[in-house]
């Protein structure tokens, strides 16, 4: 008989996914619901997935995790954005950084007043008004209660999973090792059961599908479509190294475009994390290994291995008693990190809107409704580094700079390109200055900007630009090498 009540939540799978969702689960909602989550040590975890953004620490203080504990488990180090080289042209470096950058006013934003300096002739970098950006190009880094850096990590993902087990069994979420054989359904077609190989039957309520790219519960049982968005991200492979740390870790991660796709850089205390991220259609898997070998540095620790996924989403996340999270609910691209975030995100969503008394559609069609509203959002952000570019070098450049894109995407490059404005919408990750930066670090310059800051004198505008310059820099010089600071303060025995 089916208890339409939901007590018993049951997690197909223990990535990076799985845990986090039993973390939170088993934090919040431990009093009132039972959690189980079966994995297989057999079939193991994608293993990649180290670069996160701030929105993670929001999420560790809603779980109480002590931030120098989860640093040293995961011989994490801090980061402060991204670098990207060769994206809008070969030769050309910018950083995608956390945090604000300059101070506009109530009717415009920063990049006006910039932009309106620039027509003066001050040509700092929109860049230089950033104190996440200064401190990452000097390697330097501290965090106290008072600091108002904004930064996120680089982590070990191995040690994540570990580390966020240990954290949700002591909450008293259990764990059963074996492969899932086959998934029981109800004669409604909800989910019923997990058999295992072992024979073991595990049965729940509500069950979460964190089974990775095979999608187990979500793709092969309830047969969930998929949206593809390969025509808008045709990166479709990417093949991951980790190699000897050769130099102190650095802040940031560095992506570096290339003919066919771009490279990743990750530094953590104790090793680098190294990928090629590739479109098959233009590159070869061997091809592939041989760039991303001959573009690393120091031993390499692991033998490569081409992981292939198409980019895009499922068409319900939420189907039946069954959500989906992480990779098994879709893949937008490795490429601003945001996949992490995407199911710490979906976990807290499910959890506000967890179904006590019995699953309902207007719940699961209230919890897609948000969740593909996100995600389509960071998907333009995404498209907007392959398609602002200026690269016609290579075949895969042409296409992706002449390819067409969501509409969405086209009315924010040209209000951009017009007038200046940037802006963060209802359900969007990225701020407008992510926006700004990305926009102009591709070679978006806009042609007008608002009048307000022209009513200023020159010498208010120069005072307050130069102003701005000087408090980030004195306040950098201040801070510490960002080596030495993880050496300190979380440094992994
Ligand atoms: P997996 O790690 O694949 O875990 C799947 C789990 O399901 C495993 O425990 C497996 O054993 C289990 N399982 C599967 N089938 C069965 C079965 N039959 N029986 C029992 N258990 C089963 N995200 C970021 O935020 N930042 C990044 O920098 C980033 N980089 C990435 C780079 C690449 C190349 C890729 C592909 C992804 C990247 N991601 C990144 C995404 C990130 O790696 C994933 O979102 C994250 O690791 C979560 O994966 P997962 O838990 O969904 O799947």
């Amino acid at each position: 008989m089916k208890n339409n009540m939901v007590k018993k939540v049951v997690i197909a799978g223990g990535g990076t996914a799985g845990w986090v969702a039993a973390a939170a689960l088993s934090k919040q909602l431990g009093k009132l619901i039972e959690v189980v989550l079966v994995e297989s040590e057999q079939i193991g975890t994608v293993g990649v997935g180290e670069a996160t953004i701030p929105p993670m620490r929001v999420f560790h203080s809603l779980l109480g995790i002590d931030e120098q504990e989860f640093m040293r488990a995961t011989k994490a180090v801090f980061k402060l954005g991204i670098s990207f080289k060769n994206w809008g042209q070969i030769g050309d470096e910018y950083i995608h950084p956390f945090g604000t950058t300059g101070q506009g006013s109530f009717l415009a934003d920063f990049q006006h007043f910039w932009l309106h300096g620039k027509s003066k002739g001050i040509n700092a970098e929109f860049g230089e008004y950033s104190f996440e950006i200064q401190a990452a190009k000097a390697n330097k880094f501290a965090t106290s209660k008072k600091s108002s850096i904004n930064f996120a990590y680089h982590l070990d993902a191995t040690r994540y999973a570990q580390f966020l087990r240990k954290f949700s069994e002591n909450l008293g979420a259990k764990r059963i090792e074996g492969k899932i054989q086959q998934v029981q359904q109800h004669p409604d077609g909800d989910i019923k059961a997990l058999v295992l190989e072992s024979g073991e039957v595990v049965d729940g309520d509500l069950f979460i599908d964190c089974t990775g790219f095979v999608g187990l519960l979500i793709d092969k049982t309830l047969k969930t479509p998929y949206e593809d968005w390969s025509h808008w991200l045709p990166c479709n492979s990417a093949v991951p190294v980790q190699t000897e740390s050769v130099e102190p870790a650095k802040p940031y991660v560095t992506c570096t475009a290339h003919h066919a796709g771009w490279q990743w850089h990750i530094p953590l205390q104790h090793r680098v994390g190294n990928g090629n991220v590739f479109c098959s259609d233009f590159m070869t898997d061997d091809q592939a290994i041989q760039h991303l070998l001959n573009n690393v540095q120091g031993k390499v620790l692991t033998e490569p291995r081409v992981i292939k996924y198409t980019t895009g989403r499922r068409k319900l996340f939420w189907n039946r008693n069954c959500v989906a999270l992480g990779l098994s609910g879709g893949f937008v691209e490795p490429l601003e990190s945001t996949s992490i975030y995407m199911f710490m995100n979906g976990i807290v969503r499910l959890m506000k809107m967890f179904p006590f008394s019995g699953v309902t559609q207007s719940l699961a069609d209230e919890y897609n409704r948000q969740s593909i509203a996100e995600l389509e959002n960071i998907r333009d952000f995404i498209i907007l580094h392959y398609h602002a570019t200026s690269r016609e070098d290579s075949e895969f450049w042409r296409y992706c700079k002449n390819m067409s894109v969501p509409d969405s995407l086209t009315h924010r490059m040209e209000l951009f390109r017009e007038t200046g404005l940037a802006f963060q919408g209802e359900r969007e990750l990225f701020r407008l200055e992510s926006w700004t930066h990305v926009m102009l670090g591709q070679g978006i310059m806009p042609k007008h900007y608002h009048s307000v800051f022209k009513t200023m004198s020159d010498e208010e505008m120069v005072g307050h630009l130069t102003n701005t310059r000087n408090t980030i820099k004195n306040a950098v010089d201040k801070l510490p090498n960002h080596q030495d600071f993880v050496n300190q303060y979380c440094k992994a025995p």
